[in-house]
């Protein structure tokens, strides 16, 4: 789950949640970020993402345990 810093991140509400008074993005039933565009996988706020998601580094050590994780490597 992708937590949002409070002025830092301005992504559109609509994709916002909170969870414990934590604002985040909201997650599909699979637990994808609501963002991510099911067909083309992608990030439909790219330009506008998330400090927490701009910091994370594809195919990194982190990306690929996650992958691992969930058998999508
Ligand atoms: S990069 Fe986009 S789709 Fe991926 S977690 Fe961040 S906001 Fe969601």
């Amino acid at each position: 789950m992708v937590e949002l810093v409070a002025g830092v991140d301005r992504v559109p509400e609509i994709f916002v949640v909170e969870h414990d008074g934590v604002r985040c993005m909201e997650q599909r039933g699979d637990g994808a970020c609501i963002a991510l565009d099911p067909l083309t996988r992608l990030c439909t706020i790219y330009e506008n993402r998330p400090q927490t998601c701009r910091n994370f580094e594809r195919g990194g050590e982190l990306c690929r345990r996650i992958l691992a994780k969930t058998n999508r490597i």
